[in-house]
């Protein structure tokens, strides 16, 4: 086996480059965060069939505590994190980066977080044109500001402390400061909710989709998800990505939207920029109100297998290793991002001796 590691990275991986080049626009600093066992969620099985039937296709590993693992469902092929810390973990995390003053946000992600309300509104004005609208994961309430200038009554769901402040003080709307599972929505259901580029990130998205599946009007009420795919986004760099808690296949989510009360009214392909492929978005109803346009099954990802899975986390691996089939094991010298777990720079990469197993350094600068 060849250990000697690659010195012409000019990226390390899709995603991380993108995080990378998201902290720097944000001016994010470094800071150092500690992990014990007792932050860790366990779940060894599958989070959408409870299957007990698995593979692990990565972990990660802090002084010798794996910390991070990253399993693939046998059964339905889900690939979910069956090792991480909790949302507690991630909630302390928040609070520790949040700034007293309200001046953290960018124009340029708002930006382009906007180029996207845009597409939402047009896809749902054409069923739903007004009424009462929650945006889940609003950030600073741009895009539920642009639906509230076009006549919606809205509110906002925003998990974050100071994104949470900003829309309440900023944009005078109301935003609910609270995680989507323990969201109480007060008066009847909303005419529309968006929740978009959320689901991934939870611990339990069977949980959290029948919640927000309640919070809908129950007739007409229309539910906008969005999710990213792994096919064209994912590298062997998702093994360090602590935002995602889950990567869906299609086929998958379609079933758990089911099992969740909702029916797919419409699905669609929503572009990201500089990105190969598109995201998932589709409106979802409690109610019959709508005709329904039936899709493939893996309209937009294409069919799953264990094997094109497995190929995704040994894809751009900044080495020259063969590896041995089996799980693919990180040993990190710290987290100093909670999205990204390390802040990785050219030559940090080093594969040890034994197969499968890879070190990041400590960086020198
Ligand atoms: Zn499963």
């Amino acid at each position: 086996m060849n250990t000697e590691p690659a010195t012409d990275l000019h990226r390390l991986s899709f995603v991380m480059d993108l995080t990378l080049r998201q902290m720097d626009s944000k001016g994010t600093e470094e800071l150092f965060y500690d992990v014990a066992r007792g932050d860790l969620r366990f779940d060894p099985a599958c989070p959408l069939c409870q299957a007990r039937d698995s593979a692990v296709l990565t972990d990660v590993q802090l002084s010798g505590l794996n910390f991070f693992e990253t399993s693939v469902c046998h059964r339905c092929l889900h690939v979910w994190r069956s090792i991480s810390p909790g949302r507690e973990w991630f909630q302390a995390r928040w609070k520790q980066i949040a700034s007293p003053g309200l001046g953290v946000f960018n124009p340029e992600l708002e930006k382009a977080r906007l180029a996207r309300y845009h597409i939402y509104y047009a896809l749902i004005r054409r069923y739903v044109a007004s009424g009462r609208l929650l945006d889940i994961g609003a950030a600073y309430g741009t895009g539920v500001d642009f639906f509230r200038h076009r006549g919606f009554d809205v509110e906002a769901l925003e998990v974050e402390d100071d994104r949470a402040r900003y829309i309440n003080e900023r944009l005078g709307i109301v935003a609910h400061h609270s995680a989507v599972e323990d969201f109480k929505p007060s008066g009847p259901g909303f005419d529309v909710i968006l929740f978009a580029h959320c689901l991934e990130h939870l611990d339990d998205p069977r949980l959290a989709l029948s919640h927000v599946a309640q919070c809908l009007e129950p007739k007409r009420g229309l539910l906008y998800l969005e999710v990213p795919l792994p096919w064209a986004l994912n590298d062997w760099g998702d093994a360090l990505y602590m935002a995602h808690k889950h990567n869906f296949m299609e086929v998958g989510l379609d079933r758990l939207i089911r099992e969740c009360g909702l029916t797919i009214v419409e699905k669609f392909a929503i572009p990201e920029p500089g990105m190969e492929a598109d995201h998932l978005g589709m409106l979802l109803t409690r109610g019959d109100a709508y005709p329904t346009r039936p899709t493939r099954d893996n309209w937009l990802g294409g069919e799953p297998s264990l094997a094109r899975i497995t190929e995704l986390y040994h894809l751009n691996m900044p080495h020259r290793a063969r590896l041995a089939a089996g799980p693919i094991h990180y040993h990190v010298p710290y987290i100093n991002n909670f999205f990204y777990i390390v802040r990785l720079r050219q030559g940090a990469f080093h594969a040890m001796a034994q197969a499968n197993h890879f070190e990041f350094r400590r960086d020198a600068s």
